[in-house]
């Protein structure tokens, strides 16, 4: 039966073709109706368009409802291969999880846990107990408490510190983090009172100074992540605001954002000053996230005086901003890995990924186009080529890591078809496009994504 643009056929009509009625056995009916209706109606839109020219039979149909009906029962949220460089990549999902956090999740989820009970005792516990010891271990903190993500520990922490009083910040640091997160907004929130001092460029000592008074909380300093001010700048080191907390009796609080534990210079990383810096420097309390420069699951960490800590573990809002169980054991087998900074580097996928240097990074390189030569046409030039990978998810904005990536060419296919085509692979594969070339970094592509880029290159055939 040829089907043309005028008679697209009824539901009804098309459950009982054969290949229809036979998915309909393996599927339950909601869902094959679906995948049927959807089919139908972009052929409709197809047809109203003009885009539809030539008729389709009932086996073609019966194709594209099988498809998007595997389309419809695949997860949504799914693997895809990071091509593009970016190690902290935050629309990418951000961190890696190390194989050991990646155990540790499986084993509290399938079981239950001591998550909330001493066994000493067989009282009730804290969820945060479990991380907070490892934590001050870690960083020479009194005191830990971890949340949701970043932006609820600056939540909990004003609001538990400074609702109803004055916050002072310098002009340079009202940032704005991927969007949906930016300093007044959340001060706002917290109920506290956002007071800026100095200008966009610079900010002194004395302008701080001059704005404390009886309505001042907190002196607040936020990193500056995702950007960086040159030419005439000037800002407040973290050694002058805690003397001038410490003269006015305020404490200091310090958004540290990307959070490294480590000292990550001897491998070429400088610029991110680590969590322990600003605790010796004397802090008070500082905020940062766990899936950023630290490289575990998404999660808030509040490090600091234990007079601080304790009082927001009493704040109502902890318990609509607290971490899941799921988190915490990810979060506290990455910690461990902390212990001994070696297997850090080697263990922890964002650490292991911005420590490559580019001789390992051109042998992969090698061993990738091997492996994937032999299933192109060899009208598909690959090529190895240098160039530079970045941190991402706000780290090291100005930082550029010397990388090599594969550059990928084909007679018809610019740069922005090869991206749309592998975008909507089943394993979606993202790279990046530079001056006209297509590009995959190596630094970022691995080990597992192999088969899923052998995939991908079946585009072009
Ligand atoms: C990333 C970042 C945040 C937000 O952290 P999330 O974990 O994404 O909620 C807040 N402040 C700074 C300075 C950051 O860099």
């Amino acid at each position: 039966m040829k089907l043309n643009i005028s008679s697209i056929p009824k539901v009804d009509k098309v459950l009982s073709f054969p290949a229809v009625a036979s998915l309909l056995e393996r599927h339950p009916k909601p869902i094959v109706l679906t995948a049927v209706r959807s089919v139908l109606e972009t052929l409709r839109m197809d047809s109203r368009e003009g885009i539809l020219l030539k008729a389709i039979d009932e086996r073609h149909l019966c194709g594209l409802i099988a498809q998007e009906l595997e389309n419809v029962v695949a997860p949504s949220l799914r693997p895809v291969v990071n091509g593009t460089g970016v190690v902290i990549h935050t629309n990418l999902g951000r961190s890696l999880l190390a194989e050991s956090a990646c155990r540790q999740i499986l084993e509290v989820a399938q079981r239950y846990s001591n998550l909330e009970m001493e066994m000493a005792t067989g009282e009730r516990g804290e969820r945060y107990s479990h991380v907070e010891a490892l934590l001050c271990e870690l960083t020479g903190a009194e005191a830990a408490l971890v949340v949701n993500n970043n932006a609820a520990a600056v939540l909990l922490a004003l609001s538990g510190l400074a609702a109803g009083k004055e916050v002072i910040v310098s002009r340079g640091e009202l940032v704005e983090i991927g969007g949906s997160f930016r300093i007044p907004d959340v001060m706002r929130l917290s109920g506290g009172i956002l007071k800026e001092v100095g200008t966009t460029n610079r900010t002194h000592l004395k302008d701080y100074q001059a704005a404390i008074s009886q309505e001042t909380a907190l002196l607040l300093k936020v990193h500056t992540s995702n950007f960086s001010v040159v030419g005439f700048t000037a800002e407040v080191s973290v050694d002058q605001l805690v003397r001038c907390g410490t003269e006015a009796k305020i404490p200091v609080m310090a958004d540290i954002g990307s959070g490294s534990l480590l000292d990550l210079s001897r491998h070429g990383i400088t610029g991110e000053t680590p969590v322990q810096e600003y605790l010796k420097a004397g802090v008070d309390v500082i905020t940062c996230s766990g899936d950023k420069m630290l490289g575990g699951p998404q999660a808030g960490i509040i490090l600091g005086k234990r007079y601080i800590v304790s009082k927001l573990k009493k704040e109502q809002l902890l318990r609509a901003l607290r971490i899941d169980k799921l988190t915490l054991a990810a979060l506290e087998a990455t910690l461990r890995l902390y212990r001994d900074e070696r297997e850090a580097v080697a263990e922890i996928p964002t650490l292991r990924m911005l420590t490559m240097q580019p001789a390992a990074l051109k042998a992969k390189a090698s061993s990738c186009l091997r492996q994937i030569r032999s299933r192109i046409p060899s009208s598909v030039k690959l090529k190895v080529v240098a160039g530079n990978s970045q941190v991402g998810g706000g780290s090291l904005p100005l930082l550029n890591l010397p990388t090599f990536l594969i550059a990928i060419e084909a007679d018809n296919w610019p740069p922005q078809r090869i991206d749309a085509a592998f975008r909507q692979c089943k394993t979606p594969v993202l790279g990046r496009i530079n001056k006209g070339q297509y590009l995959l970094d190596l630094r970022t592509l691995q080990h597992a994504d192999i088969p899923a880029l052998i995939d991908a290159m079946s585009i072009f055939t």
